[in-house]
């Protein structure tokens, strides 16, 4: 794309302009956290230095900005999602927060002995074990459905494991190993056909793709903040607003009432009811900023450029003799793993670490899926809209390093 200046993006990025042990940093590990452009840090600095005060509590200047620039925050997270209302999403400490919160006031007084949640064999842990902690205590139990060699989900395999015992689904949009993009609007559709709620876990499919919840048609979407250029221990939860009118709160505590005493409290509307204690207003700030910054140059731009990079890394790194490709679907975004004969992944990140080369080595939070594929760990480059054809060069020359080193 012409219009696509990709140094003019690195150059907002002041942590990328370094070296590492001497060598220019490559930072191919945004899938774990991206970086943060200086649109943002200035917002979180601007909020501290000009105007930071406790949010919708006082009535005095300061607290009025604060307030005024969070739920600015709040409206710009609601444009990005297309959800209906503002109101319809909460701010919590990220996709884990998120996922913790549902399980808890939305699934968990649903579910009887015997029922399933259903899930993937490619999920995250935190799209994993909160289901698995309320299933425990209700005697219900979490059933992962198969993906495909080259990592897919395959809607048809996915709607066998429906059961009359599904009481709810809870998918990725993107795989945070594979890259694999999930049929959730499909999913969504055979689910409601059986009254059965989605929630959908956008943590890696937020920096990647236009999110739109209403075509997804799910429940329930979350992300993080941090993987989205904005600050960590920021997230988002978008919630159908007649499911969240009904759930009960997740925490207690300021600001998610409406009167307290000791025969008992009301609790306020969502957001709020969601929203006890002082949330982290700066880096909510940070997260609408963020997000604006993606905005402008467009989520379909973004896509595009780290679909060019997905492709080419794929290609080279194929090329390699001893390096398997784990997920080969088509059309993956963002995200490469890969493993090598007789090489652990752990000693693959180490040495592409000394040639300035920062990628995710491990299980990356996905056991099930590590088992899946019958590997320990697997090394993983993942992109952001500031990498380069370059530093895909640098990672092959890197990975070409190891296998001379391994012989
Ligand atoms: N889901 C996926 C797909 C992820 O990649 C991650 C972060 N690695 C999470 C959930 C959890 O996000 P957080 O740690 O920000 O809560």
């Amino acid at each position: 794309d012409a219009a696509f200046d990709v140094e003019a993006i690195r150059a907002q990025f002041p942590v990328l302009a370094q070296a590492i042990r001497g060598k220019p940093l490559v930072y191919l590990d945004s899938a774990a956290s991206a970086q943060k452009p200086e649109v943002v840090i200035q917002a979180v600095t601007d909020c501290y230095r000009h105007y930071y005060s406790n949010i919708h509590r006082g009535v005095h200047t300061l607290s009025e900005r604060s307030t005024a620039a969070f739920e600015r925050a709040r409206d710009t997270v609601a444009r990005f999602l297309n959800a209906p209302h503002a109101h319809d999403v909460i701010f919590l400490r990220g996709t884990t927060e998120a996922t913790n919160l549902v399980a808890h006031s939305f699934v968990r007084p649903r579910l009887h002995a015997g029922d399933e949640i259903l899930v993937t064999e490619l999920e995250h842990h935190s799209n994993i074990v909160p289901w698995q902690l309320v299933a425990a205590e209700k005697g219900a139990k979490v059933v992962a459905a198969p993906i495909s060699d080259r990592g897919e989900v395959d809607v048809d395999a996915f709607v066998a494991c429906i059961t009359e015992r599904t009481r709810f689904i809870a998918i990725a949009h993107v795989s945070n190993v594979l890259g694999t993009l999930l049929p959730v609007a499909e999913i969504v559709a055979a689910a409601h056909a059986r009254g059965i709620p989605v929630l959908v876990d956008g943590a890696q499919g937020v920096p990647h793709l236009a999110v739109d919840v209403q075509a997804l048609g799910c429940d329930f979407y979350c992300f993080s903040s941090h993987k989205v250029y904005g600050p960590s221990g920021v997230g988002a939860l978008y919630g159908r607003r007649e499911l969240l009118a009904g759930m009960p709160p997740y925490q207690g505590g300021g600001g998610m009432i409406r009167r307290v005493s000791f025969k008992g409290s009301t609790f306020a509307d969502a957001p709020e009811r969601f929203e006890a204690g002082t949330p982290d207003i700066a880096g909510v700030i940070g997260c609408g900023a963020a997000i604006e910054w993606v905005e402008a140059i467009g989520l379909d731009v973004v896509a595009a450029h780290e679909h060019a990079l997905t492709e080419y890394t794929m290609q080279r790194l194929g090329e390699v003799p001893g390096v398997r490709l784990i997920g080969t679907a088509p059309g993956k975004a963002g995200v490469v793993s890969f493993v090598m004969d007789g090489v652990h992944p752990h000693d693959i990140g180490t040495i592409l670490d000394g040639e300035g080369v920062a990628v995710r080595v491990g299980h990356h939070c996905a056991q099930p899926l590590m088992d899946r594929f019958e590997v320990p760990a697997t090394a993983r480059a993942s992109f952001g809209v500031y990498n380069t054809l370059a530093d895909v060069d640098a990672l092959v020359a890197a990975v070409e390093k190891v296998r001379h080193w391994f012989g």
